[in-house]
């Protein structure tokens, strides 16, 4: 009797699922092709992306078009010139068109079911820091930025990377203390000044991060700025380490 309720119970969720993927068939986030699952990307848009994995600086992630570019030591010419504040960073793909309509429908048009795609791919990228780190923190929004976007995407990615780690989660730990303008079109060299101070650690968090590895979440790196003021404002509260994570990472074309 029990048997035949649970089969009836059964069929009846196969059904229903066979009506929601008819009514709603799973679809590519890219291009909007048909997939078999929900969160998937289809076969060609799979291959467009330029998913990262080794050569890439040990340093700071960014990817090599051969192993030979880092020479022995296995960094990139900024990495040589000038250290990072934070210890390693790795991105789950490069931001070039491609990475763009992964990266960018999250950031301005509320696409929140990309993070689907995104995380698990950063947790592939990003295997050896989340198995190290105690915290994972997202690089903060400004206020105003917030309000406009009414989430934050690095906030998003974080919180979903620690349930899949299983790490805590602190997504208020860090908070800009001042506006900084739009990094969009300016150098490296601008970037780093203009984000400089930018960020503390709250005072309520301080607890939190001290003497914590603590693993960093962006959705996009450029010149490594916003990631290198970040780490400074919480290796300053007393954290151990601060690597770092992203989804993209603008690719050096001087490394391809
Ligand atoms: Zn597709
Ligand atoms: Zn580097």
């Amino acid at each position: 009797m029990l048997a035949r309720h649970q089969q009836a119970t059964e069929s009846a969720t196969r059904a229903v699922r066979a009506l929601l993927d008819v009514l709603l068939p799973p679809r590519c986030a890219i291009c909007g092709g048909e997939v078999d699952c929900q969160g998937l990307l289809c076969a060609d848009c799979f291959r467009q992306t330029g998913f990262i994995s080794e050569p890439f600086c040990a340093r700071c992630g960014v990817p090599f078009g051969s192993a030979a570019l880092g020479g022995v030591e296995r960094l990139c010419p900024t990495c040589r010139a000038e250290l990072p504040v934070f210890g390693r960073a790795r991105a789950a793909l490069r931001y070039d068109a491609q990475g763009r309509r992964l990266v960018l429908p999250l950031k301005h048009a509320d696409r929140t079911e990309l993070t689907a795609v995104l995380v698990p791919q950063m947790a592939r990228a990003g295997a050896e820091l989340l198995g190290e780190a105690d915290v994972i923190v997202p690089v903060p929004l400004h206020r105003w930025r917030l309000f406009h976007r009414r989430y934050n995407q690095a906030a998003l990615l974080a919180k979903a990377l620690g349930r899949i780690a299983k790490r805590q989660c602190v997504v208020d730990a860090l908070r800009r203390i001042r506006a900084t303008a739009s990094l969009g079109e300016k150098s490296a060299t601008e970037r780093a000044a203009e984000v400089a101070q930018a960020f503390d650690v709250r005072p309520s968090r301080e607890r939190m991060i001290q003497q914590r590895k603590v693993l960093l979440i962006d959705d996009v790196m450029t010149s490594g700025a916003t990631a290198n003021a970040c780490a400074g404002a919480l290796l300053a509260a007393g954290a151990t380490s601060v690597d770092v994570l992203v989804a993209a990472r603008v690719p050096d074309p001087r490394l391809n």
